[in-house]
C-alpha cells in the first residue's frame, strides 16, 4: 500500500475527522475537511532538470458538499472555495434532490461563516460515514442502464448476514444469471442494522417515526448488488421476476417505446435487455407444425446466418420434424398467432437445437 489514510483535526473549523492522506511513494499529502471545505495540499513538483520540490497550498474553505448518487454505493465530496461556489452548489443540490437523482438521507451542503466562526448547514444535516443510511433500506437500480430488475432469478440459496449491529442472522440470497453461489460457511455483510436494532439506529438520526415503514419494507431476500466487489456485501433484493413473461412485462412497462417481441422469444428479449436498438435486434419468425400442433419459432439473425439464411434454415426445421414451415413477414405474425391458438404446441418460442420428440425417436431407435 502506498498511501496512508487517516483523520486529522481541521485547522479551520476544528472538525476532528477531516480526511488526511499521505502518499508514501511521492511524499505528497492532502487534508480535506468535509465539514467546512478547508483543504491543504503538499504537491510534488519536478523541474526540467529533474529537481524535486514540494509546493504547499492552503484553500480556505467556504463550504462542503457531500452527496450520493441514486444507486451508487460511494459518496462524493466537493470542497468549495468561494461563497459563489456555495450558492451554485445549493442550486445544484436542490435541483438534483428534487429530480430524485441524489439520495436524500446523506446529502448535505455546508457553509463556513467567517464572522461567527462556525459551520452552518445550508441543506441537510452532517452525515457521518459510520452512520446508518436509511436510503439503503430501499433497493433501487444503479442507473438508467441497470438491468437487474428484469433479470430472472436463477437460484435462491440460504445465507448468513452480519448486520451493522454485528448480529448474524439467517436469510436467503437471490442469485441472478452468472452470479456465483455463496460458499457454505461464508458470512455476508450489510450496512443495515438488524430489525431489533433498527429503532436505535433510527432514533440516532432522528427518524424513529419511520420504523413501521422500514420494518415493513424489510425483506429476507438479499442479492449481490455489486458482484464485482469481492467483499461479500449484500443489499436488499429487488423484486426480480421468476419467469421470462414476467420479466418481459416489467421490461415493456419500463420501456413502452420499445418494440414488442414475443415474451417467449428469449433471444430477442435478451437482446433488448442488453440495450440493442430494435432495428439491430432482428429476429425472424417461422410458422411451423409438427404432428398437428402449431407454433411460432423465433430465430435470431445469428442462428439464421449459421444455416445460410431462410433458404438453409427451412430444410433444417423440416429435418427436425416440422411438416409445415413458413417464414413470416412482420405483418403476418398476428394472423399466424391466431392460427396457432387453435392447436398450440408446447414447443413454440425461441428455436431449439433439439426438440422433445427428436430425443424420443433417437432413444427409440437405439
Ligand atoms: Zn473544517
Ligand atoms: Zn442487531
Amino acid at each position: 500500500m502506498s498511501s496512508v489514510l487517516d483523520y486529522r483535526h481541521c485547522p479551520q473549523c476544528k472538525f476532528e475527522q477531516a480526511d488526511f492522506e499521505f502518499n508514501c511513494r511521492t511524499s505528497e499529502e492532502y487534508l480535506q475537511c468535509r465539514m467546512c471545505g478547508y483543504c491543504e495540499y503538499v504537491d510534488r513538483e519536478t523541474d526540467s532538470e529533474g529537481k524535486v520540490s514540494f509546493k504547499h497550498r492552503v484553500i480556505r474553505g467556504a463550504g462542503a458538499l457531500l452527496y450520493r448518487r441514486k444507486g451508487a454505493i460511494g459518496y462524493c465530496a466537493r470542497y468549495l472555495a468561494t461563497q459563489e461556489e456555495v450558492s451554485e452548489a445549493a442550486q445544484w443540490l436542490s435541483e438534483k434532490l428534487a429530480a430524485g437523482e441524489v439520495r436524500p438521507s446523506s446529502a448535505y451542503l455546508s457553509r463556513w461563516n467567517k464572522e461567527t466562526p462556525s459551520v452552518e448547514l445550508v441543506i441537510g444535516r452532517l452525515y457521518e460515514f459510520s452512520n446508518y443510511d436509511p436510503d439503503d433500506e430501499n433497493p433501487e437500480p444503479n442507473g438508467p442502464n441497470d438491468l437487474r430488475p428484469f433479470q430472472l432469478i436463477e437460484m435462491i440459496r440460504h445465507l448468513r448476514v452480519r448486520y451493522s449491529c454485528d448480529h448474524i442472522l439467517d436469510g436467503r440470497i437471490v442469485l441472478l444469471h452468472e452470479q456465483p453461489e455463496p460458499k457454505f460457511e461464508q458470512v455476508f455483510e450489510t450496512a443495515l442494522p438488524c430489525l431489533s436494532c433498527l429503532p436505535k439506529s433510527l432514533d440516532e438520526i432522528g427518524r424513529l417515526g419511520q420504523y413501521q415503514e422500514f420494518r415493513q419494507s424489510r425483506t429476507e431476500l438479499w442479492e449481490y448488488r455489486f458482484p464485482q466487489a469481492k467483499d461479500g456485501r449484500v443489499m436488499p433484493a429487488f423484486n426480480h421476476p421468476k419467469t421470462l413473461q414476467e420479466a418481459a412485462s416489467l421490461f415493456y412497462l419500463a420501456h413502452p417505446d420499445r418494440k414488442r417481441f414475443f415474451p417467449d422469444s428469449e433471444s430477442a428479449f435478451r437482446h433488448q435487455l442488453h440495450g440493442l436498438p430494435d432495428k439491430e435486434n432482428v429476429v425472424t419468425f417461422f410458422y411451423a407444425e409438427p404432428d398437428g400442433t402449431r407454433g411460432i419459432i423465433a430465430v435470431s439473425d445469428f442462428v439464421l446466418e449459421l444455416f445460410n439464411g431462410v433458404e438453409g434454415f427451412t430444410p433444417k426445421l423440416r429435418k427436425q420434424g416440422f411438416t409445415e414451415v413458413l417464414k413470416l413477414d412482420p405483418q403476418e405474425i398476428d394472423a399466424a398467432k391466431e392460427k396457432v391458438s387453435y392447436a398450440p404446441g408446447d414447443w413454440g418460442g425461441s428455436w431449439k437445437n433439439v426438440y422433445p420428440w427428436q430425443r424420443t425417436s433417437w432413444q427409440a431407435k437405439s
